[in-house]
């Protein structure tokens, strides 16, 4: 029975329920009052448990809960323990040593068999069998501290100190003679070395520890999270370890039912015979339930039908899923559609339009998996090479292990042609950095700049030395020269020049304060300023032969910070003297507002290309 359809009762939540828990009570309500199967009563203290119990959690890799139920009830975490003990062993112990004793294949076996492999090992560690030569592995490890390690363990998965129940560890250590006499086959297989007994205290307070549905769907989260707890940050295992555990999960977690599982469900999943299930669908989301009664394999009812419900409702089987190569690219030009923010000078200009298939840039974004960063390098390779490439990445939000091996092999084969490659947005030093930065280490035509407005600005700059320009030439513009002024006659001009204080800045001092009431503004004569806002966002970069402040002649406050670059020499007009210079020249007066409109429309056109590379496809 599928939960009904959210139309049907939409009466009976609040307007704002987010459709996946609309979708989750559903199911808590509809498979809710299927009272089939049995608690499990072969370890006594297990048979307490309240038969009606049902918790369902689902948490998000970005670090939501939702949760349905009896959500925050403690269990017992039993089986579901072995995931977690396997991967620990992996990292405690290195995969060859655990590898080397416990298989990976499934025993189409109850949880319980007593039998071993050809090579007299435990099939595989979700068994327990397996389960108990992990508990082994660690007791050899760490010796007395073994239980509290696991302990430990277990609650960075769950994001939070997880205790123990003393009264299911007495009852399942006095009833535990099978585990037992498994242990001592292993012993005697040589797969533990350590006691007997030791191992199996290990292995039944590790089932015994105590945790909710809540606190199973966050340890799932970790799982298909790589291994970072998606609500406290930390990367609890490796990224082998937890892969390693997936797997065994996926073919065996669900015992002599793990076949069907992975074949109807397709999520990997653990059950424990206290009546909870975790499912751990990589990359998307952890589920955790608790609902006491079992079916025949020990798994919980309900728990089973809420996992097949999530499955077969969003169609999440592992197997099935798609992925567009192409959704990583924003946008993609070269300086001839948009350039950097710095004014230009006539000779600059005429060098970066003849020349603006030299830089490229590439605006990345979400995700830079193994089929996006190919799609990248072919569309590079698509067009003609350019001799600059900007990729800028500060909307990528992560690289996976196959995304950063080939975007550095991409650097390298840019750089057996020559290309710069530059990056923008991202701090290298950063851990999502890390590898690509190791495999380009040596590769010296690799650059990296905090903001794309200064990578774009460095790439003309060199296009400008390339072809003859020289960007810092000490240069004097006259009031003549003034694109605010365009239009004036001499007379005009000498009159305002008059009525302005010539000015000189420090390099790296501050002329204009935001905030600050507009009252005056300026017609750089030599040196470069740049025009910032309080955010370090950059505006733009005025260089001799435009003004800046101008917008004192419409606004009343200033908007931006404004600082000299080089050495800057400057004529400051009084705003009010400006204004009587308006009054008393109209046909000047009128040329300057014409011109200021200009330069706002050019600069509105700029915004517009700007925003359409975005949006545009
Ligand atoms: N502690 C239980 C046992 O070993 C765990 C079994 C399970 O949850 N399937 O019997």
């Amino acid at each position: 029975m599928m939960p009904t359809a959210p139309v049907a009762s939409a009466g009976n939540w609040a307007a704002s329920t987010p459709p996946l828990l609309r979708f989750l009570n559903a199911c808590h309500r509809d498979f809710g009052s299927d009272n089939s199967g049995e608690i499990a009563h072969y370890i006594p203290e297990l048979g307490k448990a309240h038969p009606d119990h049902f918790g369902i959690s689902l948490a998000t890799l970005d670090g939501h809960v939702y949760e349905v139920g009896e959500s925050r009830v403690p269990f017992t975490i039993q089986s579901m323990s072995k995931p977690f003990v396997f991967a620990l062993a992996l990292d405690t112990l290195g995969a060859g040593r655990v590898e080397g004793v416990i298989g990976v294949e499934p025993s189409g076996d109850p949880f319980n068999s007593i039998r071993l492999n050809a090579e007299n090992h435990p099939f595989n560690p979700m068994i327990n069998a397996g389960a108990i030569a992990c508990s082994g592995l660690i007791l050899e490890a760490k010796g007395d501290a073994a239980f509290d390690t696991i302990r430990q363990a277990l609650s960075r998965f769950a994001g939070r100190e997880l205790d123990m129940d003393d009264a299911v560890y007495s009852s399942e250590s006095a009833t535990g003679d099978r585990n037992r006499a498994i242990g001592y086959l292993l012993r005697n297989s040589g797969v533990i070395k350590a006691d007997v007994s030791k191992v199996l205290d290990v292995y039944f307070r590790q089932c015994s520890v105590l945790l909710t549905a809540r606190d199973a769907a966050i340890m799932a989260a970790t799982l298909a999270n790589r291994g970072v707890n998606p609500v406290t940050g930390e990367q609890v295992m490796t990224p082998y370890a937890i892969s390693r555990t997936l797997s065994v999960m996926t073919s065996s977690g669900m015992y002599d039912y793990a076949g069907e599982w992975i074949y109807r469900v397709g999520i990997p999943a653990k059950s424990g015979v206290g009546g909870g299930i975790l499912a751990a669908l990589p990359a998307r989301l952890g589920l955790g339930s608790y609902s006491p009664r079992l079916d025949s394999h020990g798994n919980s009812v309900r728990g089973i039908r809420v996992c097949e419900a999530l499955s077969s409702h969003y169609g999440l089987h592992i197997l099935s899923r798609s992925d567009d190569a192409r959704n990583s690219v924003i946008a993609d030009y070269n300086i001839g559609k948009s350039a950097s923010r710095r004014s230009r000078r006539p000779q600059e200009r005429k060098i970066l339009a003849d020349h603006h298939q030299d830089v490229r840039v590439i605006e990345l974004v979400g995700t830079l998996s193994f089929s996006n960063v190919d799609y990248v390098s072919r569309e590079l390779a698509s067009r003609p090479r350019p001799q600059f490439v900007i990729f800028d990445l500060r909307r990528v939000a992560a690289v996976t292990p196959a995304g950063s091996r080939l975007l550095a092999e991409e650097f390298w084969e840019l750089a057996r042609f020559n290309v710069t490659v530059i990056l923008s947005g991202i701090d290298r030093a950063s851990a999502q950095w890390k590898s690509i930065c190791e495999w380009t280490a040596g590769l010296s035509n690799l650059r990296n700049y905090p903001l794309l407005d200064d990578a774009i600005e460095w790439a003309e700059d060199q296009v400008v030395y390339r072809h003859g320009g020289n960007i810092y030439a000490v240069e004097t513009a006259e009031l003549s020269e003034q694109a605010l002024l365009a239009g004036l006659n001499d007379t005009e001009l000498d009159r305002l020049a008059s009525l302005g204080g010539l000015k000189t800045y420090r390099p790296g001092e501050k002329i204009i304060m935001a905030g600050a009431p507009a009252r005056s503004l300026f017609f750089l004569r030599s040196g470069v300023v740049h025009v910032k806002l309080p955010s370090g966002i950059r505006l733009a970069t005025v260089s001799a032969g435009m003004a800046f402040g101008e917008m004192a002649l419409l606004e009343t406050h200033r908007s931006a910070d404004v600082y000299a670059d080089a050495s800057v020499t400057a004529l400051e007009v009084p705003l009010a003297d400006f204004e009587r210079f308006r009054e008393d020249n109209p046909r000047a007066g009128e040329r300057i507002m014409r011109n200021l409109a200009q330069l706002l429309a050019d600069r509105l056109i700029l915004a517009n290309t700007k925003l359409n590379l975005l949006t545009a496809n």
